[in-house]
């Protein structure tokens, strides 16, 4: 696991303070933004039981509680197309929106992420990364 998964995996888990571990994964002088963009939808991904669309009502729950204004294009995208197209379309976004999707998806997987570990992962599982010291 890279520092920036675990980073990502420790922020999900409240290990580190949502705001700060954003902050530490944009300002990270290694910061590549396809590969974070990459590694996060995986992520998101991943944690959604329902492979056919991504589309649950935990992933609502999450696009509807990010905590950035609802009026930004990014939000915007989330709220108005399906997961896999809207990921396809915010990957395609001006730099200038990249800092709110990195924040928008840091967000939407420290939701599903919980959700899963409440969940399927109840009772104990063989993740490697729900299961950090
Ligand atoms: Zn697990």
């Amino acid at each position: 696991m890279t520092l920036t998964e675990k980073a990502i995996n420790k922020i999900s888990q409240d290990k580190i303070d949502f705001n700060l571990g954003v902050k530490l994964l944009l300002e990270d002088k290694a910061f590549n933004f396809d590969e974070l963009f990459a590694t996060l939808r995986d992520y998101i991904f991943n944690s959604i039981p329902n492979k056919t669309d991504y589309n649950s009502e935990t992933y609502q729950n999450a696009i509807s509680t990010i905590p950035l204004k609802s009026t930004y294009t990014t939000i915007a995208i989330l709220q108005t197309y399906p997961p896999k197209i809207a990921l396809n379309k915010l990957v395609e976004l001006p730099k200038s929106e990249r800092e709110k999707t990195i924040i928008s998806l840091v967000w939407i997987f420290k939701i599903t992420d919980t959700e899963r570990r409440n969940t399927e992962c109840k009772n104990g599982c063989e993740h490697y990364w729900h299961n950090l010291d």
